[in-house]
């Protein structure tokens, strides 16, 4: 049996409460699967033709799980979509994003597995527009481009319904605009198309792209329609797809919920029947504690996405207190760090530190549970089985840092090693990623593509979106669109202490 013996000075098989990692240790490594974890010499005894990987001064741990991203290279900020809250935001993802598919995925693919990152989670930006023969050519050129990056990854299909729209299209509001204005506004409608048509569209993507995995999102479940969701729900267990949507991401969200339904947005799932173990909901910012208890009660999981919520003045998501109530937790970038880039190292950190109350008695999130949240945690939510842990049975899939980085003290009894890896490590200090014990990154550098030509192919045709009168309009009135009630006083909005 001639595999693979990837030597690291300290191997880390997992993340999290149940952690361990060896000294001078190696992977053995069959078909892609780690097939054994142990000391260097001994699994080298065992197999003495195994190609070695790494020279036993690396780190190597397991990869890194994007729970929530867009697939977007190109970043919306470089587009000229200014960070602003999803509501305005969504203005300028509807109207469609220019570029190439195919080119600005890979993009993100290179982007992405050079920070560490070796399976990602794409909810396509079309929101479940038409026409839908656009929507299935777009689609097959993501879904082709995952295939050829060497990354692992899961594609979500953005659905919705017609029978409600937006506050702003609301015919009373609309009379209030000037002509102009109006017209712009109207001109954000675009056809829909019905559930029927979509899940064919799914059924016929799943044949033609059977390694892919395939999961279901209502985009905007406000604008969702309670048979909508139901049908949904149906179709995605009897297909055992997987869902993921955006779950209150702004207060604004959480306001027009109260508004149109009289309830919770999470209330309001959980009544329909939607909210199962196998739907998983990016940012969560605006739960409240009985929100958070139906969380834990139907299993649905959360992504948390810190920078995007910090970035787009959506707030900072409760998540200690969904941890505290064992709610399973999740981490992604959704393509909105705080560098603009995809350093799943650093959001580590933020989602750690931001969760950390103030205060001596307070306990911090250790960092073995963030780094639990950014490795096995995404598991679950891509449906991807044995993602984010190297042990027996596990895909090989795994980051080799610099020893630069990491001091003696690591090596030391009772060093907290997870706190070492966040703290001192750095995107800069990563030198190989494997995918499936495929070398995908070598010297910091994506190794599948022309790294340069990547970036040039997705710049191509890239057109800068521009604010428009209607778009300043609706930023200037979101509050008043979507609110009906105040939440003032609330704990997850404002960022620190209150002059009172
Ligand atoms: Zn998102």
């Amino acid at each position: 049996m001639t595999g693979q013996l990837i030597r690291g000075r300290l191997v880390v098989t997992r993340w999290g409460a149940q952690s361990s990692a060896i000294e001078m240790g190696a992977l053995h490594v069959v078909d892609g699967i780690v097939r054994e974890v142990g000391p260097f010499d001994e699994l080298r005894r065992r197999d003495p033709a195994a190609q070695e990987i790494g020279d036993g001064t690396h780190l190597v741990m397991p990869g890194f799980v994007n729970s929530h991203s867009h697939g977007r290279g190109i970043t919306t900020l470089r587009q000229g979509i200014p960070d602003d809250p999803g509501e305005v935001r969504s203005v300028g993802l509807r109207v469609g994003l220019s570029g190439d598919p195919y080119w600005d995925v890979l993009y993100t693919c290179a982007r992405q597995l050079e920070a560490g990152i070796t399976a990602t989670m794409h909810l396509d930006t079309n929101y479940g527009y038409g026409p839908l023969e656009a929507y299935e050519k777009r689609l097959q050129e993501v879904i082709r481009a995952y295939g050829e990056s060497g990354m692992r990854s899961a594609v979500t299909l953005a659905l919705r319904d017609a029978s409600l729209d937006d506050p702003y299209l609301e015919d009373a509001f609309l009379a209030s605009l000037s002509p102009e204005v109006r017209a712009e506004v109207e001109g954000w409608r675009r056809p829909l198309i019905g559930l029927d048509s979509y899940l064919s569209l799914y059924d016929r993507l799943r044949q033609q792209f059977p390694a892919a995995t395939l999961q279901l999102e209502p985009a905007g479940v406000g604008g969702c329609s309670d048979d909508f969701l139901k049908g949904l729900r149906t179709a995605a267990s009897a297909r055992k797809a997987g869902l993921q949507l955006h779950l209150l991401e702004t207060v604004y969200s959480k306001q027009y919920s109260f508004k149109r339904f009289g309830k919770s947005t999470v209330q309001r799932l959980a009544d329909l029947g939607f909210l199962c173990g196998d739907v998983s909901c990016a940012h969560c910012v605006w739960l409240s504690q009985r929100d958070i208890g139906i969380m834990r009660e139907t299993g649905a999981m959360v992504v948390h996405n810190p920078s995007s919520n910090l970035r787009l003045r959506s707030g900072i998501a409760p998540v200690r207190s969904m941890a505290e109530a064992n709610v399973h937790i999740a981490l992604g970038t959704d393509n909105l760090t705080l560098n603009d880039d995809e350093d799943i190292l650093q959001e580590t950190r933020l989602a750690q530190l931001l969760q950390s109350p103030p205060g001596i008695g307070e306990t911090p999130i250790p960092a073995q549970t963030a780094l639990q949240w950014a490795t096995q945690g995404g598991a679950k939510v891509l449906g991807i089985e044995g993602l984010g842990a190297l042990e027996p049975g596990s895909p090989a899939d795994l980051v080799m840092v610099h020893n630069r980085s990491f001091d003696r003290a690591v090596f030391e009894d009772g060093h907290d090693i997870a706190a070492s890896v966040m703290h001192w490590v750095r995107q800069s200090d990563i030198d190989q990623v494997l995918v499936g014990g495929r070398v995908v990154v070598r010297d910091g550098r994506y190794v599948l593509r022309d790294r340069t030509e990547l970036e040039r192919k997705a710049y191509e045709g890239l057109r800068q979106w521009k604010l428009t009168p209607a778009t300043r309009l609706i930023r200037s009135q979101i509050g008043e669109r979507y609110a009906s009630q105040s939440f003032g006083g609330e704990p997850f909005y404002r960022l620190n202490a209150r002059e009172d």
